[in-house]
């Protein structure tokens, strides 16, 4: 059974995408105007710092021809709050946290998956839309009760335990704990965590729910909310 979404007026977000490698620009573009954005390519970085300006959000490859991406990124930053989605080929831990300080409001590691890009975009978008568009005012980590959520390294504990979360696990702790007390629904989950166009059983999620409580150590901290879908808080 699926629920309808909410419907909402269409509005075209206007994607500016940087990045030089045709293969990678081909599917993405594809990808993003299949979910309603509106995508304007260049791949140069001195080309981004001009066309940034009429950019609801900016995707941009660190390895630029002309330019080193980090500094098209603190320029970016410099210039305006649009929201910055650095696609990167570099996975060491400083880089991401150097990215982090640039004002990038998040990364993706190629070789990424559409999916997940899609649902790292819907995120940055939701915190831009919650009123918070300045990376000084972005969530770095997060405390809830003996939870803590560092949103930069993906890592997360209860009081000093470490938890061994699985990238879907993690995405789906994210989107629980986004506004922790609120109902989340089933739909809005599976579209932040999984895929918009994503029609398995929905049993997945039951699954990956159970074993999110598990790992969290007491089931107390997601409560089942019947035929509408979960809330998240610390245990009473
Ligand atoms: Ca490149």
């Amino acid at each position: 059974m699926s629920i309808p979404l909410d419907h909402v007026a269409p509005v075209r977000i206007r994607v500016l995408l940087v990045e030089d490698e045709p293969t990678i620009v081909a599917p993405l573009v594809e990808a993003l105007e299949r979910e309603t954005y509106e995508v304007h390519v260049v791949g140069t970085g001195a080309a981004a710092l001009e066309a940034a300006n009429d950019a609801d959000l900016v995707l941009l490859d660190l390895g630029l021809p002309d330019m080193d991406g980090t500094d098209v990124c603190r320029s970016l930053r410099a210039q305006s709050d649009t929201p910055i989605i650095v696609l990167t080929a570099r996975g060491d831990e400083l880089d991401r946290v150097l990215l982090l300080e640039l004002g990038a409001d998040d990364y993706v590691v190629k070789p990424f998956g559409v999916r997940e890009l899609l649902a790292r975009i819907r995120a940055v978008r939701r915190r831009v839309n919650g009123g918070r568009t300045s990376k000084s005012d972005a969530p770095v980590a997060q405390t809830i009760g003996s939870l803590r959520i560092d949103h930069r390294t993906r890592r997360v504990f209860v009081d000093e335990r470490e938890l061994m979360l699985t990238p879907k696990e993690f995405d789906l702790l994210m989107t629980l704990a986004q506004d922790v007390g609120a109902v989340v629904r089933r739909q809005q989950i599976i579209e932040e965590v999984w895929d918009e166009h994503w029609w398995g059983p929905t049993k997945t999620l039951d699954v990956h729910i159970a074993s999110l409580r598990k790992k969290l150590g007491d089931p107390a901290w997601i409560s089942t909310v019947r035929g509408v879908g979960y809330r998240f808080h610390a245990p009473s």
